[in-house]
C-alpha cells in the first residue's frame, strides 16, 4: 500500500476542544464543517460526542452526515439554510441553525410548523458577509420572538479580523455588537478561534472555535496560552526511491533546485494531490526520521523530493512528516504562500488513521 498517511490524534482533538471550552467559560460549538477541516467529521464528531455542547457544520448535508452516523447532540448551521426548501428536514433532524439575511428571516416567519426552532440571530458587526444590520436584526429579533415556532434565540456575530491583535477591529465589533443587542433576550455568541485566544473581553456564552480545535495556532505567534494546543493531524509517508545527484544537476519538473554540492535526494510518497502544497518552496521544513530536513524541487503531484545529504542513515522506508508536532502548519502554510487553515482542508486520497 502506498505510505501516505493522516495520523489524527482524536485524544489531541479533545484535549483542544477542553481548552476552549476553559478559556469561553461557557459552552462551545465543535466547529467541524469541511469534514472537520480535513480531519473527518464523523469520527471527529464522535470522539467529542460525550462532551461536545454542539456541533457546527457549514450546511445540511453536512449535518446529516452526522445525524446518519448517530450523532445525536446539537448541530448548527452556521450558515443557516440556503433555501426555504430545507427548513422541514431541519425540524425533521432538529438542527439549530444561524438566520443572518433578510430572507431567511421571512421564510422563517412564512414557515408553519409545531416544531420549536432553534435560531441563532447573526448581526453583521463589520464583517459584511453575512448577517443583519443593527436595525434590521432588532426587528427580526423583535418578529421572531413573536412566533410560537421559535424558541429562545441565541445572539451572534462573526469576527472578521480577530487575528490581529494590533487593530481595534475586533473591538469596534464587539461594541457594535453590544449595541445592536441592548435589551434584547437571549445568549450570546462571539468568538471564533482567533477571538478565543486573542480577546478574553469578548468571550461570551457560547464560544465556536475551529481552526484551534485541531491544535493549529491562529494568531501570529505562539504565547504560553497557544503553546496549550495540541496538533491533532500528522502528514507523514515514506520515502521510496533514492538517487546521487552531482554539482550543476537539477531536480524535478521547472529544474526549480540545482545541486550546488553532491546531492543525495530522497523521493517521498506525497504530493499536491494529497494536499501538499504544490509551491512549496526549496527548504520547505520536514522531519526525514525525526530529523530536520527539507524538501527540494518542485512537489509533484504524487511525490515530492527531500535532500538527504546530510543524513546517511536515511534511506528507502524512512518516515518524512510534512506536518505535524515538527513541522507545525501554521509555521509551513505561510512559506508557501496558503493559509493555516487551507492545507488540512486540502488533505485527500491519503489514508487516514486514528488513535
Ligand atoms: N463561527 C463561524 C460562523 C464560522 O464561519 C467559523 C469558521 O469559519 C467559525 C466559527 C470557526 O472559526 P475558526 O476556525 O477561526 O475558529
Amino acid at each position: 500500500m502506498r505510505p501516505a498517511r493522516a495520523l489524527i490524534d482524536l485524544d489531541a482533538l479533545r484535549s483542544n476542544y477542553r481548552l476552549a471550552r476553559e478559556l469561553g467559560g461557557g459552552k462551545a460549538v465543535a466547529v467541524i464543517k469541511a469534514d472537520a477541516y480535513g480531519h473527518g467529521a464523523v469520527r471527529c464528531a464522535r470522539a467529542l460526542q460525550a462532551e461536545a455542547d454542539a456541533f457546527g457544520v457549514a450546511c445540511i448535508e453536512e449535518a446529516l452526515e452526522l445525524r446518519q452516523a448517530g450523532i445525536t447532540g446539537p448541530i448548527l448551521l452556521l450558515e443557516g439554510f440556503f433555501d426555504a426548501d430545507e427548513l422541514p428536514l431541519i425540524v425533521e433532524h432538529d438542527l439549530w441553525f444561524a438566520v443572518g439575511a433578510p430572507w431567511q428571516v421571512e421564510a422563517v416567519a412564512a414557515f408553519q410548523t409545531t416544531a420549536t426552532l432553534t435560531v441563532w440571530l447573526k448581526l453583521d458587526s463589520g464583517m459584511h458577509r453575512l448577517g443583519l444590520w443593527p436595525d434590521e436584526f432588532r426587528a427580526a429579533h423583535a418578529t421572531l420572538s413573536a412566533l410560537t415556532h421559535v424558541g429562545p434565540m441565541v445572539l451572534m456575530t462573526h469576527m472578521a479580523r480577530a487575528d490581529e491583535l494590533d487593530s481595534p477591529r475586533t473591538r469596534e465589533q464587539a461594541d457594535v455588537f453590544a449595541v445592536a443587542i441592548e435589551g434584547l433576550a437571549g445568549q450570546t455568541s462571539l468568538c471564533n478561534s482567533p477571538a478565543l485566544l486573542g480577546w478574553p473581553d469578548v468571550r461570551s456564552d457560547w464560544v465556536r472555535p475551529g481552526l484551534m480545535l485541531y491544535g493549529i495556532n491562529p494568531m501570529p505567534a505562539h504565547t504560553a496560552l497557544t503553546e496549550r494546543l495540541r496538533p491533532v493531524m500528522t502528514m507523514r509517508s515514506k520515502i521510496f526511491a533514492v538517487r546521487d545527484i552531482a554539482v550543476g544537476e537539477p531536480v524535478g519538473y521547472g529544474a526549480r533546485f540545482v545541486a550546488q554540492r553532491p546531492t543525495r535526494v530522497g523521493v517521498v510518497a506525497l504530493g499536491y494531490a494529497d494536499g501538499y502544497p504544490q509551491f512549496a518552496p526549496n527548504g520547505a521544513p520536514v522531519r526525514i526520521d525525526g530529523q530536520p530536513g527539507i524538501v527540494i524541487g518542485r512537489v509533484s503531484m504524487d511525490m515530492l523530493t527531500v535532500d538527504l545529504t546530510h543524513l546517511p542513515q536515511a534511506g528507502i522506508g524512512s518516515t518524512v512528516t510534512l506536518w505535524g508536532d515538527a513541522p507545525r502548519i501554521e509555521a509551513l502554510a505561510p512559506l508557501c504562500g496558503v493559509s493555516a487553515y487551507q492545507l488540512p482542508c486540502g488533505v485527500k486520497r491519503v489514508v487516514r488513521e486514528y488513535a
